[in-house]
Parts: C-alpha cells; sequence; structure tokens
C-alpha cells in the first residue's frame, strides 16, 4: 500500500476522495492506463467524477512528477503510477501496455555533453523504451 497521502501533501494537493481513488486504481496494476480507463475503473469502484476532472487530476499528478505520462505510437496519452521511487526508466510494451522499471540510466553522460554543447542549463532527461514484452513477441503480437 503506498502513502498517497504523503504524495499528495508533497505536492501540496489536499487529500480528497477523487484524488484518492484515482490513485488507488493506478496503483492496482502495473500497466499504464488511459483516462477514460481510469475512469471508468474509479465509477466502478464507487467514486462518482467526471471526466473532465479526472484529466486534471491526472494531469496536477503527473505536473508533480507523482505519476508518469505514457506516450503511445497510437497518440493517445496513458498515465502509469510507479511504487518506486528515485530516478529510473520504463519499458513499456505497446501491446499489453505493462511497464517495467529498467534501473539503468545512461543518461549522466549524455547530460554532461548535452550541457557542453548547448552552453545553457539542463535540468532533467525523459526516456521512454517501449516495445513488445517477451510474452507478446512469443505471442507474435503487435503493438
Ligand atoms: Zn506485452
Ligand atoms: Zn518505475
Ligand atoms: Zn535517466
Amino acid at each position: 500500500m503506498q502513502d498517497f497521502e504523503g504524495l499528495l501533501r508533497g505536492l501540496k494537493l489536499k487529500v480528497t476522495p477523487r484524488r484518492r481513488a484515482i490513485l488507488e486504481v493506478m496503483a492496482a496494476g502495473s500497466t499504464f492506463l488511459s483516462p477514460e480507463e481510469i475512469w471508468k475503473k474509479v465509477g466502478e469502484a464507487g467514486t462518482n467524477v467526471g471526466l473532465p476532472t479526472v484529466y486534471r487530476i491526472l494531469e496536477e499528478l503527473a505536473g508533480g512528477g507523482v505519476v508518469t505520462r505514457v506516450l503511445h505510437d497510437n497518440r493517445q496519452l496513458y498515465y502509469y503510477l510507479c511504487p518506486n521511487k528515485g530516478h529510473h526508466h520504463h519499458f513499456v510494451c505497446l501491446s499489453c501496455h505493462k511497464v517495467e522499471d529498467v534501473d539503468l540510466c545512461l543518461g549522466e553522460a549524455l547530460e554532461q555533453e548535452v550541457k557542453l554543447r548547448i552552453q545553457g542549463a539542463l535540468f532533467s532527461h525523459i526516456l521512454q523504451l517501449q516495445g513488445l514484452c517477451r510474452e507478446c513477441r512469443e505471442k507474435g503480437g503487435k503493438a
């Protein structure tokens, strides 16, 4: 069980039943979800919330770094709540939407190089690794 209240307080957001319900739904699986999927699951779990509110809350949480935005080749934006904090990256399966942590970052060397080239200030990087997971590849799946 994750400390949702701590997460929300860290973003200076009030702990509301809607925010809580969204985080609970997202924490229940290890796949990335569309706002519509989250909205449906939150409704099924008994919390009444409109789809625009779900969009707004997801963007609040993504802006604060609590949830990760996942970009899909189908251009739909998805969201993922990772239990692991600290800097790492995600492998996302474009077919079954599973997310796996990648505890490997070559970003530091890259950041050093980019800093030299742009001569500006660099704050962070985003890297999304995508493809097919092993099960989907064995099934001959497609993204
Ligand atoms: Zn897969
Ligand atoms: Zn993660
Ligand atoms: Zn990195």
